[in-house]
């Protein structure tokens, strides 16, 4: 483990420890376990509203919550279930904090895969298996905190709340954002925890703990490219859409963003304290690119993502038979935007990418911005006193969270949100960054278990 547990400095941290009720009585047997079934229930969500089937993890921890807390089960669409437990607190007044991880995992190709992706074997402490990292590991150790502290009798001021929550791989529309809008004092709380962050990065102050304070915004944009239908034998001087979607994906795949050296990237660099010049030329935007070069390609991709706006495309549908000209070629583009920009910004790079083409294709996209919550505040400082006993060295630092997480419903109805876990120093942070929605997804068991007691410390520094 990359930060020893000090167990002996707070008696009251670890009381869960020596308290527990539930079946194996060890933790740490315990998250593991609860991980694994939660990777083998496969709640694979493709976007497509019969996906998911969340209920198979609600069950698995209705079950395993049973006793601890009260629970309410929500199901606005057959199968997606999501699951609330609650510690009541005994003030009305105090504030509340929810511990929210999301049961769905993305798809997965086997074929990429040294190991079965939802076989959850456990190698060399590796817990292998799609959704170990997004995020499995969080949610699992969240629901071994929250039955630990209610089985101590844990009964704090502020109420707490667990919340395995379904769809949050396909825009939360049958989870948190559905969640928000129609029961809304059911799953509210003042302070959300989720994924991610809290993996070490090295520097030379000691480790530090990425919170993700903010996230970027989603302009998911569709782009048609038409053209004129013709027969496959005769394509000389044809208006075809396929090359023409050819020269538009090109021109999209070599704009260049300019670098943004925006708030939250100026506090997350500071607070690295790396060396001078490093910090200099992290934070210029004339020697960005060429910091960028010296860094592995995990770390280099991550860092490139919190300083532009960004465009993947990702989809290509067009032609009908070998033998014709398509008339017509749909696109799709992950475009992300930067804390602050609007839809109008983004739309505006994107015409300038396309240049000459952009008036002769149809653009529309979903404009869904950035959110970020402050980084003073009592929920902050809770993880600074929490983290610097279970991680010795370390410290904190804000930073941006390059995709979405359920944060951004909470952020808007008025909550701080932040992205937060623990992890040891066997789970790299270039590896984990990587691993999100790719290959030999894994996560090691040091890992659950820091996880698992922040999750208990947290609740006890902030609620009591
Ligand atoms: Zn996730």
């Amino acid at each position: 483990m990359g930060c020893p547990p000090n167990l002996v400095a707070d008696g009251a941290l670890y009381a869960w420890v020596v308290t527990s009720r539930s079946s194996s009585g060890d933790p740490t047997a315990e998250v593991t376990d609860l991980l694994q079934s939660l990777i083998r229930n496969e709640c694979v969500n493709d976007g497509s509203v019969a996906s998911g089937v969340e209920t198979r993890s609600v069950d698995l921890l209705a079950g395993y919550l049973a006793g601890a807390g009260d629970h309410e089960i929500y199901e606005p669409q057959p199968g997606r279930q999501s699951l609330v437990a609650k510690i009541e607190g005994s003030d009305p007044d105090a504030p509340s904090l929810m511990l929210m991880g999301h049961t769905d995992v993305v798809p997965v190709n086997p074929d990429g895969w040294s190991r079965d992706p939802f076989a959850a074997e456990v190698v060399d402490g590796f817990v292998w298996g799609r959704g170990a990292v997004d995020m499995l590991t969080l949610t699992a150790s969240q629901a071994v905190a929250f039955r630990h502290l209610a089985d101590s009798g844990f009964r704090p001021r502020g109420t707490l709340i667990y919340f395995a929550v379904a769809d949050e791989e396909a825009l939360g529309t049958w989870g948190a954002d559905w969640l928000l809008d129609h029961e809304r004092d059911a799953v509210y709380a003042d302070y959300v925890l989720t994924e991610s962050g809290g993996f070490q990065i090295p520097s030379p102050a000691g480790p530090r703990l990425p919170v993700l304070v903010a996230e970027k915004g989603t302009f998911w944009t569709k782009i048609r490219v038409h053209g004129t239908p013709g027969h496959g034998s005769q394509p000389f001087r044809t208006d075809n859409a396929l090359v023409t979607a050819a020269e538009v994906v090109r021109r999209i795949a070599e704009y260049r963003p300019q670098t943004q050296i925006h708030e939250s990237w100026r506090h997350f660099v500071e607070g690295m304290q790396f060396e001078p010049e490093i910090t200099a030329a992290l934070l210029s935007t004339d020697d960005f690119a060429g910091a960028l070069a010296e860094l592995p390609l995990g770390i280099a991709r991550h860092w490139h993502a919190c300083t532009h706006t960004t465009f993947a495309p990702t989809v290509a549908r067009g032609g009908t038979k070998t033998n014709v000209i398509p008339d017509q070629v749909d696109l799709e583009v992950d475009i992300r935007t930067l804390p602050g920009q609007r839809g109008a910004d983004a739309t505006a790079m994107l015409r300038d990418a396309l240049g000459d083409l952009a008036d002769a294709v149809d653009i529309t996209s979903n404009d869904d911005p950035a959110t970020s919550s402050p980084a003073d505040t009592p929920l902050w400082d809770s993880l600074a006193r929490t983290t610097a006993q279970l991680c010795e060295g370390s410290a904190l630092v804000p930073s941006l969270m390059v995709g979405g997480t359920d944060n951004r419903f909470f952020r808007r109805a008025g909550a701080v949100g932040y992205g937060f876990g623990l992890f040891s120093k066997r789970l790299p942070y270039e590896d984990y960054s990587t691993m999100f929605h790719g290959n030999d997804e894994r996560v090691d068991v040091d890992s659950l278990d820091m996880s698992t007691r922040l999750w208990d410390a947290v609740a006890r520094d902030l609620l009591d």
